[in-house]
């Protein structure tokens, strides 16, 4: 999300006369878009002013604002700590940048919005076409969050949930289309919250997936729109009913494993990526098996894990923590189990076409990269530009990042 908000920040400021530099010293103003869902999220956005204000040493200070989730928890504190930064921009408050580099070009004092103006900032961001021209681009759809799970931040830094207009997703996601994106990935804290009403109907996501289809049930959309991929991120966190009820999740495994079966019984090729926290207070030894049970079951593949850190502010932050030598060593275990998994379905692919949409050319290479249905990363050597196409793709070696392979031949794509 914050590569998008970063494109938009871009989209915004433009009008007023920026544009990104290829070379960071000949900056007049930097953004620094912070993201605060892991600890020492602040002391890296203090530690990157600091080599800064070091390159910037012998010449005019540029401009500094800081902006995203990190601004939006610290605030004024971040005038007190640093009085290199000029502004403080909250997540929800993005529009204001444009008026807020007027005013500080102005040398009119140091700046704070850190509201939730979230209405606000999408109105005034529909107005602005989204100039993102990547294959694979990402348009947000849904922001905040009303869960209040215990371990997580984001419902006090990017605020309650707010689903933006049907009509504007659909008109931005035309803007990408016609900019060149050939894959579009649909961003919100909880994308499957989304939910805009007008007058005469309540869209849910599944309303706006079958109207990007060409325009029922998420599950149905899996069965029907052949544009929607067969990989779905659905983070779990843990494997132990007991603690996901302690982290205030709304699910518990049994219903996490019933929604899995529904989606495999309508698409039998469908794969699963989640999220893991290891050593989130209380957890036991047997809770962190029943995770491992969880993984082994599912056949997770292309997921995170980390170990619990404490968020500031939410409620599991009072609670005491496991013993950081037991948290390391479950993190490896588990790292080690999702990627045997990861691996064995990687070597399904061997000898296998797959169609691959290229993103990019590889720095000084005849190497393209681009991603399957499953995202995982293909990487072929090719003379011929492929950037922005599909094409089938016979897989003929893997490591555990990538997927590589040569081109059999071209997927015409058919017009809408
Ligand atoms: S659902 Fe839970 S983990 Fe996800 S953003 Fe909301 S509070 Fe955070």
């Amino acid at each position: 999300m914050n590569e998008y908000d970063s494109n938009r920040i871009l989209d915004l400021v433009k009008p007023i006369g920026y544009v990104v530099t290829k070379d960071p010293i000949e900056a007049d103003c930097y953004v620094l878009n912070t993201c605060h869902i892991r600890e020492k999220a602040t002391d890296k956005v203090y530690h990157d002013i600091g080599r800064l204000k070091k390159s910037f040493r012998n010449k005019k200070k540029p401009m500094l604002l800081v902006t995203g989730c990190v601004a939006q928890a610290e605030n004024e504190e971040m005038f007190n700590r640093e009085k290199y930064i000029d502004g403080v921009v909250g997540p929800q408050s993005y529009h204001q940048i444009p008026s807020m580099i007027k005013k500080i070009e102005n040398k009119i004092n140091k700046i704070n919005s850190t509201e939730f103006e979230v209405i606000e900032k999408f109105d005034s961001l529909n107005l602005v076409k989204n100039s993102n021209s990547k294959v694979s681009s990402f348009l947000t759809i849904q922001e905040g969050c009303d869960k209040f799970c215990h371990f997580c931040v984001v419902p006090y830094t990017r605020g309650p949930e707010y689903s933006r207009s049907f009509d504007e997703i659909i008109r931005e996601a035309c803007q990408l289309v016609a900019n060149g994106a050939k894959e579009i990935t649909l961003l919100g804290q909880n994308v499957n919250a989304y939910k805009y009403e007008n007058q005469t109907k309540t869209y849910r996501l599944s309303d706006l997936i079958f109207e990007l289809n060409d325009l029922k049930d998420l599950i149905e959309a899996h069965r029907e729109c052949e544009k929607l991929m067969p990989i779905l991120h659905l983070p779990v966190q843990s494997g132990s009913s007991k603690i996901l009820k302690a982290m205030n999740r709304k699910h518990d495994v049994e219903e996490y494993t019933k929604i899995i079966t529904n989606f495999k019984k309508i698409k039998p090729n469908i794969k699963f990526s989640s999220d893991f926290i290891i050593g989130y207070p209380g957890e036991t030894e047997i809770d962190f098996q029943e995770t491992l049970k969880l993984i082994e079951k599912i056949r997770f593949i292309n997921s995170y894990s980390f170990i619990y850190s404490a968020r500031p502010g939410t409620p599991a932050s009072k609670l005491s923590i496991v013993k950081n030598e037991v948290a390391k060593k479950r993190l490896v275990e588990l790292q080690k189990t999702l990627e045997r998994i990861n691996m064995q379905s990687k070597k399904e692919f061997l000898s296998q076409t797959t169609e691959v949409l290229f993103e990019n050319k590889m720095k000084d290479q005849n190497k393209y990269f681009g991603r399957d249905k499953f995202l995982n990363s293909v990487i072929v050597e090719s003379e011929e530009n492929l950037s922005g196409q599909i094409f089938n793709v016979i897989i003929n070696n893997f490591n555990h990042n990538s997927l590589f392979g040569s081109i059999v031949s071209k997927k015409i794509m058919q017009p809408n």
